[in-house]
């Protein structure tokens, strides 16, 4: 059953994807080489109990942390972890916040340092992939338009791993409610996208095979060939002509460019010296 949100209830989704977002561009302005991510995990937690909200993924299912944190060939669901970042890792991030009885659930990939020009090629095209489907999400369409326009644009025009094991969502009392939203698919088919209907469109882009497979922690998914994957996730709700979009990545992308110019001014006044 699909549960479609009125005007009030859209506002409160907004509060909590909000949060989410801003809890991503505090990670974003924090996140550098020699950082754990469990350290980001402790931020990301008390920055969400400090806005009275509490975090959605710890205890679901049994998940034991307030962030997914899935470094190069993790997909998604990954442990915070006590390693320490190195220069050329991508950290995708998942956090959910739960607040006036709804949830909020977004994602992003952050590069650490240098990375890989194919890497940073594979985060830009994942990015632009979540807008892609964004503009099919609207009032007349169905599910399978969003998945395509995913689809085509990351596995035809580019030629990377679309994952099939996991999928974006419906979203509001519950993290995960009807109908999924997969990032592979046809034109024409699935749900039909109403007026209300709040969904996570969440596309995970393999830079390599779109095959993956469990980690022995039994979370942490991993691309099977060991290639780094990105993964970047909106909330958005439907409406006519255009989705409005509930998360925000403003204060992230801004937060990402202070800290790659801190970064590349570091390693600058290295070569000086
Ligand atoms: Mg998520
Ligand atoms: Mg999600």
């Amino acid at each position: 059953m699909i549960h479609y949100k009125n005007k009030a209830e859209i506002e409160l989704m907004r509060e909590s994807s909000l949060l989410v977002s801003e809890t991503l561009a505090l990670i974003a302005a924090s996140i550098k080489p020699g950082m754990t991510t469990l350290q980001l995990d402790k931020i990301a937690e008390e920055f969400i109990r400090d806005n009275k909200a509490t975090a959605s993924f710890k205890g679901y299912h049994g998940f034991p942390f307030t962030c997914c944190m899935s470094v190069n060939d993790a997909v998604v669901h990954g442990f915070p972890t006590t390693r320490e970042l190195v220069s050329g890792d991508v950290v995708s991030v998942d956090v959910g916040v739960f607040k006036n009885g709804f949830h909020g659930d977004s994602a992003y990939t952050f590069a650490v340092g240098e990375i890989a020009d194919e890497v940073m090629q594979l985060m830009r095209v994942t990015k632009e992939s979540l807008y892609k489907g964004i503009e099919k999400a609207i009032i007349g369409n169905r599910v399978g338009d969003i998945a395509h326009a995913i689809q085509d644009y990351t596995e035809k025009q580019h030629g990377y791993g679309v994952v099939r094991d996991l999928v974006g969502h419906g979203l509001g009392r519950s993290l995960h409610e009807e109908p999924q939203v997969p990032n592979f698919g046809k034109r024409g088919t699935g749900a039909k996208l109403k007026e209300g209907l709040v969904i996570a469109i969440e596309p995970m882009i393999n830079l390599g095979t779109k095959d993956v497979f469990h980690d022995k922690d039994g979370w942490t998914i991993r691309t099977a060939d060991g290639k780094p994957s990105a993964h970047y996730e909106h909330d958005i709700c439907i409406q006519k002509g255009k989705a409005d979009i509930l998360s925000s990545f403003t204060a992230i992308e801004a937060a990402e460019k202070a800290n790659a110019e801190l970064c590349s001014a570091y390693m600058l006044q290295d070569t000086v010296l």
